[in-house]
């Protein structure tokens, strides 16, 4: 398969997604899909880290195979300080820049002024709205140029989750969304990172298995479902933040 342009339609996307979906499927060890993601795309490749146990995985491999990746998180300012000393961590083991996308300025201040900085716990809608401003906003800045979106996303993770697929057209930002860990089941992912050594969040020790914001995120107790500790007064259906939005017949196919 040639290498991918920068700019391509759906229809091209739609099938160089196929296609690396089969490629990705047929590779056993992560830096080798890492690395057959950055032979196919020549475009811009982003990569949103959460700094949580996936995107550590995927930060080695990437940093193992020196693919040419644009490393970013997202600055909700509401972080736990230990996700910050993660992040620092990281930069000093592997020897790069991740950048820091905060959210507008003005946005901010208009949500604020309007729900309070705890408004969040008013609604859904509200929280969904502070994950808008705080957290998808600045994604799509982020992709804004980006050919394909590498993404920690695995099946196991919750039941909304269950059809993840290694590669997909994402239409909403025009671009490829990859994920590489797709199969992935928690264990093989504990045995990477303790293998390579990986940074991790040392919340992960002390039962936040996913973590997001701080006042967001509990920790979890045994027997609970691995998210059930983000935005935990709410119903379980649809605890996302909207930045990994499923296609329609997807999530019906999941409900
Ligand atoms: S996780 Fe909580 S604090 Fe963070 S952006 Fe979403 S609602 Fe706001």
């Amino acid at each position: 398969m040639r290498p991918l342009d920068a700019k391509f339609n759906a229809i091209d996307g739609s099938s160089a997604a196929a296609y690396l979906a089969g490629s990705l499927a047929g590779i056993d060890s992560l830096e080798g899909r890492i690395a057959e993601i950055a032979r196919a795309i020549t475009g811009t490749i982003a990569f949103s880290t959460s700094l949580g146990l996936e995107d550590q995985a995927i930060l080695h491999a990437v940093a193992e195979t020196g693919a040419a990746v644009d490393i970013f998180t997202l600055d909700t300012g509401r972080h736990f300080p230990e996700t910050l000393d993660t992040l620092a961590q990281s930069e000093q083991r592997y020897r790069l820049r991740i950048r820091f996308l905060a959210p507008a300025a003005e946005d901010l201040e208009r949500l604020v002024a309007r729900d309070g900085v705890g408004g969040f716990r008013l609604s859904v809608e509200a929280r969904k709205a502070c994950c808008d401003v705080r957290k998808v906003r600045p994604l799509e800045r982020g992709l804004k140029s980006a050919a394909a979106w590498i993404t920690g996303l695995r099946r196991g993770q919750s039941s909304g989750r269950a059809l993840v697929p290694f590669a997909e057209w994402d239409a909403e930002h025009g671009l490829i969304k990859l994920n590489p860990i797709a199969d992935w089941s928690v264990g093989q992912l504990e045995a990477y990172i303790a293998a390579n050594d990986v940074p991790v969040n040392p919340l992960h020790a002390r039962g936040f298995p996913s973590i997001g914001c701080q006042p967001c995120t509990r920790a979890i107790r045994p027997g609970e479902d691995i998210r059930a500790g983000r935005w935990w007064w709410e119903n379980e259906d649809g605890k996302e933040c909207g930045l990994h939005k499923r296609p329609a017949a997807l999530a019906g196919a999941q409900a």
